[in-house]
């Protein structure tokens, strides 16, 4: 497995991948893991997740380079991400024990009776490239701390940042089998979901990946997690403050050079601000720093891979053939490294590839809209519901708004964003089931029933 670097297309380091007998012992250290590591104290658990939240905040500037170097991510917004999976380590140190205490339910007068929420073995976790550490924390921390082990099947252009995910948690004491990484390619994932040894599965990715995951985990009986792609609408109503808004606004499409699930794609602007906005939108994108992802100046590194950028250019000819107008970009920045020119496109066909499909990249589509129905209306006109926002001055009228869209996460005057206290997950095609918070933590648990009388 090699990783190349998106900057300048050089290989970086090249890993030895696992073999079907390192995934068999894998396996076994998983399931004897699993016997100790679910009868430890949730407090002790915490402990260690806490030394692993202390190592991350030690190593930020190590982590961050190492993503930045694999995937091209902004060396900035690379630090936060691992000062943010420090977080939600302690975030589950300090909140498990009351997120998996018994239930107890007042039912028959003769009997006491409870709910008690119990790990399930190891589980498998299938993440992507665009966050590497935080997709992969996001379900280490609570699945570790509820008492389950986890297995890692990294995307394969991060190997490095899958390697020093098990690094860091054995380093603050992690015993082993409790967390490993597997550096295998996607088609060897059905064995391990059907291995008996297995529990359970988590995917973060793509509609296709996640169908196909989908699909093995049912024809398996095991539960399953599904955190898959979007097409965020960002509605700018008639009383928003536009500068504002059309800052944010850019931020939300375009950081991590646009390859986020809850990146705001589709922006529906109301008819009275459309002119304003679509202005002040196109301004704050084009003083935006394309460049070298290690430069604190930069603000859009390159994409992550060129068949990405490929497919979105293909994506954006096909909306512009469709009759789209392009405003700003449009084209892969010629040279070395997989930049794309931010872009901006209006007058978007409601069945052009930009309206119906994920744009996983640097480009916003923007929808003149009449009235605020119309702008429910194009919100929910999508196969995905991961994350929307709505932005006006009225805070009643916004919530009102919110509860109307068709998706997991509904924003009011904010972008769309994962916080460990909040649960994070999708409907309709965005997937199933969800990460973070009390909810996430309970995904992988037996609720088991007991009745003592
Ligand atoms: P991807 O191609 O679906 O890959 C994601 C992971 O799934 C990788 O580890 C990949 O392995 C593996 N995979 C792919 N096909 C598989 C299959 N048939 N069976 C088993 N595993 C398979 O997605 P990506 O390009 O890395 O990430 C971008 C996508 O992820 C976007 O759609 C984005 O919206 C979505 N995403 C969703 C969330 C969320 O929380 N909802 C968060 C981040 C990203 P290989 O790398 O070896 O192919």
């Amino acid at each position: 497995m090699e990783s190349i670097n998106p900057v300048t297309g050089e290989p970086l380091d090249e890993y030895e991948t696992h073999d079907t007998d390192d995934i068999d012992t894998a396996l076994s250290n998983a399931e004897t893991a699993f016997d100790d590591w679910s009868q430890q104290s949730i407090a002790h658990r915490g402990t260690l997740l806490q030394k692993t939240a202390e190592r991350l905040d030690e190593r930020v500037e190590e982590y961050a380079e190492l993503m930045t170097r694999e995937m091209g991510k902004p060396i900035e917004q690379a630090r936060a991400e691992v000062k943010k999976c420090a977080w939600v380590c302690e975030y589950y140190a300090e909140t498990a024990a009351e997120h998996l205490q018994d239930e107890v339910i007042e039912s028959d007068p003769d009997a006491r009776t409870l709910v008690s929420y119990e790990p399930l073995g190891p589980i498998l976790a299938i993440m992507p490239w665009n966050f590497p550490f935080w997709q992969a924390f996001r379900f280490i921390a609570p699945n570790l701390a509820a008492g389950n082990v986890g297995l890692l099947k990294h995307a394969s252009n991060v190997p490095g940042c899958a390697l020093a995910i098990e690094a860091v948690l054995e380093d603050a004491g992690l015993p082993e089998g409790v967390f490993q990484t597997l550096l295998i390619s996607s088609s060897e994932v059905d064995p391990i979901i059907e291995d008996d040894r297995v529990a359970g599965v988590t995917l973060t990715g793509s509609e296709g990946a996640g169908r196909a995951v989908g699909r093995k985990a049912g024809e398996q009986l095991k539960p399953s997690v599904l955190e898959l792609g979007g097409s965020d609408p960002f509605v700018v109503l008639d009383d928003a403050p536009i500068e504002a808004t059309a800052e944010r606004g850019a931020f939300a499409r375009l950081q991590n050079t646009g390859q986020s699930c809850i990146a705001a794609k589709r922006f529906i602007v109301h008819d009275a601000v459309y002119d304003e906005f679509v202005d002040a939108f196109v301004d704050e994108v084009e003083a935006l720093t394309v460049g070298d992802p290690m430069d604190e100046a930069t603000d859009i590194g390159p994409m992550a891979r060129p068949d990405l950028r490929e497919d979105l250019d293909d994506q954006i000819e096909r909306t512009l053939d469709a009759g789209a107008e392009l405003l700003t970009g449009g084209e892969a920045v010629d040279g070395e490294g997989a930049y794309y020119q931010p872009t901006v496109l209006t007058e978007v066909p409601s069945d052009s590839a930009a309206a119906t499909e994920e744009t996983f990249g640097p480009v916003a589509s923007v929808t003149r809209v009449s009235d605020e129905q119309e702008a429910i209306e194009v919100a929910n006109d999508t196969d995905f519901g991961l994350g929307a926002s709505v932005w006006t001055s009225d805070l009643d009228r916004g919530e009102a708004f919110a509860r109307r869209f068709e998706a997991g996460l509904c924003f009011v005057n904010e972008l769309v964003k994962s916080d460990p206290r909040l649960p994070f997950g999708g409907v309709k095609n965005s997937g199933y089931g969800r990460e973070l918070s009390r909810h996430g933590i309970r995904e992988f648990v037996n609720a088991k029933t007991i009745w003592v009388q």
